[in-house]
């Protein structure tokens, strides 16, 4: 599969915004977006005003990288929220939040969504008591997620975990700590997700 191996900080800049893709380091002095807060490149530095297009295309760009979705499988999401009944954004946004990997980040057991990726690829995950290394998995309501007990011990995890009273857990989902374990409580709404990104943006891109 293609994966993104450049700084992931440019990707924020390139957004103008932060995506938090880094843990720790996004909430401390060291974040480059808050010290560059310009487009990386020769002629990051110069104002363009940017289309309708563009705009449309930044926002879907943007969602991309906060889950780390690429565009086939992100375009195929929009597709099946655009098939389902209900407000198609906020599904999209939906079924991004319900993959296994964004559990595991929102769980605390990882400090960012790339590194769940990776936790849940080297099969230290289980959903109800099975393994589970896609990444792509979508949770259900009431489904049980947990890290293998034999992994618990592994600094990464338990580091993560110890913060995520700091990072602040989802209504929408259930933490026993102790037991490295979550629980999936509902499916949140938009409220809740609470990103700061204008889905309508995306919607109307894809529905040219
Ligand atoms: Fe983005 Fe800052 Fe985190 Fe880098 S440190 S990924 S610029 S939020």
């Amino acid at each position: 599969m293609a994966r993104y191996t450049d700084s992931l900080c440019r990707l924020c800049r390139r957004e103008g915004d932060k995506l938090f893709l880094k843990g720790d380091r996004c909430f401390a002095d060291k974040c480059a977006f808050e010290r560059r807060k310009y487009v990386p490149g020769q002629h990051g530095t110069r104002r363009t005003k940017i289309s309708d297009y563009g705009l449309q295309l930044r926002e879907k760009q943007k969602v991309k990288r906060i889950y780390g979705v690429l565009e086939r499988q992100f375009r195929n999401y929009f597709h099946e929220a655009q098939r389902k009944r209900g407000v198609t954004g906020e599904l999209l946004l939906q079924f991004l939040e319900l993959r296994l990997d964004n559990i595991v980040y929102r769980l605390g057991f990882a400090s960012n969504r790339r590194q769940a990726r990776q936790i849940v690829n080297h099969r230290h995950i289980l959903v109800n008591g099975r393994v589970t290394d896609i990444a792509s998995f979508r949770v259900k309501v009431g489904d049980v997620i947990e890290v293998k007990e034999s992994r618990r011990g592994i600094p990464l995890i338990e580091e993560s975990l110890s913060k995520v009273e700091h990072r602040g857990l989802p209504e929408w989902l259930e933490l026993d700590a102790e037991n490295f374990r979550g629980k999936l409580i509902s499916i949140p709404s938009r409220e809740a997700i609470g990103l700061d990104v204008k889905e309508n943006l995306i919607v109307e891109l894809y529905s040219k």
